[in-house]
């Protein structure tokens, strides 16, 4: 829901300044419509659904695993596209992945977001909106800014919407944002955001030059003042950060890399999160990356393990319909 519109509609009225609260409210437990909103009169619920669009989205598409994972493909008002991810476990977990931009300015060599053309930033309303069209669906209880995007170049949209998030369900404990480590915002996070929301950098490569290779953003903010921020977001914060490393066969999978990256970080600090990796079907414009075998994965843990590194494997979800980590390019199933 665009905010701003739903404010000065309110305040046009001369509505009392609780409605617009009281309307969120609402729509954060996952009503379908202002006619659900018993608490607000019939005239004024009228009168919104005829100015204020309910969802700031509109939904392009949806995409059904077999493992029941969900993927949306939404339109923003502007005609952007957006994707976002609801992933259900066994356990109950239901899980959303957002996007924080359409598009990605950044350009890592094997993420299907960034071969796709950048739109622009998402307002706080149309992430929030992300989130709001599962809960519609059913309850939901965590969320990662891991969709198309990067979270550190929008954050001020990207913190007013997680502040929103306890009250869709989501406490903050259970918010995570993701980063490449774009050091501007990830310094503004760490000095300013107070709520104990998780922090995940996205490393993939503990040398220098092979992260470069993967990621061009590594010659822009070196990886040591990086990691830098990272140890402050633990001493301030007293949550682990949480490591991302894409399994990329021959590229950065050896166990000699394994015994670099336990090399790199601190296990009082750090949590791997090894994450295989996912065709993104771009191979004729990228280099051709192949996931490591599990083997491969299993050796490289091992490693891990052994130097008490903390480390787990990330489950593949929604690969059958291209809604896994990296795959969120609107192209494919807007085509
Ligand atoms: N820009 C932020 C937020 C996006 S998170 C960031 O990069 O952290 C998306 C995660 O999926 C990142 O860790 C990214 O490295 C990973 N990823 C990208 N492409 C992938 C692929 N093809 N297979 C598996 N993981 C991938």
């Amino acid at each position: 829901m665009d905010f701003e519109l739903l404010e000065r509609t309110l305040g046009d009225r001369g509505e009392p300044a609780y409605r617009a609260r009281q309307v969120w409210e609402w729509a954060a437990r996952g009503v379908a419509g202002f006619e659900q909103m018993t608490n607000v009169p019939a005239s004024l619920r009228e009168l919104l659904a005829a100015e204020v669009p309910f969802s700031s989205l509109t939904l392009a598409d949806e995409a059904h695993s077999s493992d029941g994972t969900i993927k949306a493909l939404f339109r923003t008002g502007d005609g952007h596209p957006v994707e976002a991810v609801l992933m259900r476990y066994r356990d109950g977990r239901r899980s959303i992945c957002v996007s924080s931009q359409s598009g990605c300015p950044l350009t890592c060599s094997f993420c299907a977001t960034g071969a796709m053309r950048f739109g622009r930033n998402l307002t706080a309303g149309e992430i929030l909106d992300q989130a709001l069209h599962f809960r519609r669906l059913e309850p939901v209880d965590h969320l990662v800014f891991m969709g198309m995007g990067e979270p550190m170049l929008n954050l001020d949209n990207v913190l007013a919407a997680a502040r929103r998030l306890p009250d869709v369900g989501i406490t903050h404990r259970r918010t995570t944002i993701s980063t490449v480590g774009w050091l501007p915002g990830l310094t503004r996070f760490v000095d300013q955001v107070e709520q104990p929301i998780r922090l995940a950098l996205s490393l993939h490569a503990a040398d220098p030059r092979l992260r470069s290779q993967l990621m061009l953003v590594n010659d822009r903010y070196p990886l040591d003042t990086v990691l830098a921020e990272c140890r402050r977001y633990f001493e301030l914060r007293h949550r682990k950060v949480y490591v991302e490393y894409v399994m990329l066969n021959g590229v950065n999978d050896s166990t000699e890399q394994a015994r670099e990256l336990a090399g790199l970080l601190d296990p009082a600090i750090f949590k791997v999160n090894l994450i295989p990796y996912n065709p993104t079907g771009l191979d004729n414009k990228g280099p051709g990356y192949n996931g490591s075998s599990r083997d491969a994965i299993s050796a490289f843990k091992h490693v891990l393990d052994k130097a008490r590194l903390p480390s787990t494997v990330r489950l593949t979800r929604g690969r059958d319909i291209a809604a896994a980590c990296g795959q969120l390019a609107a192209t494919r199933i807007s085509a």
